[in-house]
């Protein structure tokens, strides 16, 4: 038998899919999958790259199917799964076999295993596959981390399955270790907060503006023809044109509004915590998923408190109002997002490549959209710097932030939840004040801790007159 070029264990949704996508691009594949009957499934499945897909039904066979030195792809779900089935094929792989990683393991367990590899002497790669289970078929937007070397190896079979944007390839090494699943999480938190995002602006013109779906859909779908083309809302048009075949009715009024998570939100937040990166769009985007999953809470407390109006006075906004505040909200929490990225780097000893994050994100991946080709160009010019403070992105904001604080204000004032959007006005407004009342933080702390504060007129550390402080 023909040995393969690389082998993929975990023929769930993902793994086939980027199965297919490696066989069309003219590699043999091995595939294995824990329920074995599934293999068999799948390759009947195949169609004509059944012939360039080698079908195993044990691992033994698998790990023999490959030429060597092999290249394993495991694409099961993220913790435990992961390191069982690099337990059950250790024993099997040769020192210069590689095991790759491709599911969205959190990148803490990515450090972990990249250092017990060296240890064990089979080399590890961690990478983020981003795109869902269409990108994963057609080509999907991949962040690498490991050994540069080990990388390499495998870099021109990553290449060709990737995405591409203007013939790039949207496949890059990110850094050492966890740093790949690292940038994918990132990917993940914003994405959180682009959703959220536009969740949001619906609710306004559902709620606010009494918009049926189908209204909806054509805004969204006019708002893809501008600054905000991106796939995430050229999909929220389609979920709003779309009809519930059993009922007739626009499908997203037939959906419960309870939002799941794997937790890659969450763990975006988390270390913005750990580095001190302000992420307030991202925090809220996770909130607000929790908050969604607090359905019984929800229902009670609107049972209790009463339901807002919600409903907006005709002409209090505009669309063109919730097309500007999206605009700032967006470029806010891709602000939040690169900064975290640019930290959390430092911290791990990583040198991210910023610019070319924003590029591989410009296609394959759920966040891709225009604005981020020229992010990767602010990125470029400094790398370092906030977006916020790119000339483009800042005349962008500095048109649009009159807006964004139209739509919070006028939201609030009708009692319409738009905490991503409030956050990003919020984080606005606290980067354009010199003169914070974090003064105040500093009094109150020196006057129960004793901790100190400078002076704005001395160096130094010192103590206020309260005498509390010790
Ligand atoms: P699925 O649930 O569709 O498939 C999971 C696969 O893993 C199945 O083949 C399953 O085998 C196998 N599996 C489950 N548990 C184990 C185990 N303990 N040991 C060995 N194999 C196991 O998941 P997805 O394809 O959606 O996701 C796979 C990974 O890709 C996850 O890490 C996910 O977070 C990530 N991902 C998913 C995306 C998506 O859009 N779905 C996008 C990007 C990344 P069996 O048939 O026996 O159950």
């Amino acid at each position: 038998m023909e040995r393969s070029e690389i082998g993929l264990i975990g023929l769930g949704t993902m793994g086939a899919a980027l199965s297919l996508n490696i066989a069309e691009k003219g590699f043999r594949i091995s595939v294995f999958n824990r329920t074995v009957s599934k293999v068999d499934t799948f390759l009947s499945d195949s169609g004509p790259l059944a012939k360039r897909i080698s079908p195993t039904r044990s691992l033994e066979e698998f790990v023999t199917s490959l030429k060597v030195p092999r290249a394993i792809v495991l694409m099961v779900p993220a913790g435990d799964p992961v390191d069982a089935q690099i337990a059950a094929l250790r024993p099997l792989l040769d020192p210069d076999d590689l095991i790759i990683d491709a599911g969205n393991a959190n990148f803490h367990d990515t450090n972990r295993r990249a250092a017990q590899a060296v240890d064990d002497g089979v080399p590890y790669l961690g990478i983020g596959v981003s795109g869902g289970e269409d990108g994963a078929r057609h080509g999907p937007s991949i962040m690498g981390g490991g050994d540069r070397a080990h990388w390499d190896r495998v870099a021109h079979i990553l290449e060709a399955i990737s995405a591409r944007y203007e013939g790039q390839p949207c496949a890059t090494w990110m850094g050492e270790g966890g740093a790949g699943h690292f940038v994918k999480t990132v990917h993940n938190g914003i994405e959180y907060a682009d959703m959220q995002l536009i969740a949001e602006t619906y609710g306004v013109m559902r709620d606010g503006m009494g918009m049926p779906a189908a209204a909806c859909a054509d805004v969204f779908a006019s708002w893809n023809q501008g600054p905000l083309q991106s796939y995430l809302v050229e999909i929220a048009a389609e979920v709003s044109a779309a009809t519930d075949p059993a009922t007739g009715a626009p499908m997203l009024d037939v959906i419960l509004d309870r939002a799941g998570q794997k937790g890659t939100g969450r763990w975006t937040v988390i270390e913005s915590q750990q580095v001190g990166a302000p992420v307030p769009v991202i925090e809220a985007a996770v909130a607000a998923r929790n908050l969604s999953a607090a359905l019984e809470t929800r229902r009670a407390g609107e049972a209790l408190f009463g339901a807002a109006s919600r409903r907006l006075p005709d002409a209090a906004l505009s669309l063109d109002d919730l097309e500007a505040a999206m605009i700032a909200g967006k470029v806010m929490c891709y602000a939040q997002g690169f900064d975290l990225l640019a930290r959390t780097g430092t911290q791990y000893g990583w040198t991210l490549p910023m610019p070319e994050i924003a590029e591989v994100w410009r296609e394959g991946c759920i966040i891709r959209s225009a604005m981020l080709n020229d992010m990767a160009g602010a990125l470029r010019t400094d790398p370092d710097r906030n977006l916020l403070f790119a000339p483009y992105f800042a005349d962008l904001v500095s048109r649009h932030h009159t807006a964004l604080r139209k739509v919070a204000a006028t939201a609030a004032t009708h009692g319409l939840p738009v905490p991503a959007l409030s956050a990003a006005l919020g984080y606005f407004d606290s980067i354009r004040t010199a003169r914070s009342t974090a003064n105040m933080i500093q009094a109150q702390r020196d006057f129960f801790g004793a901790h100190g504060f400078e002076r704005i007129d001395a160096e130094g550390q010192h103590h206020g007159p309260w005498g509390g402080g010790g």
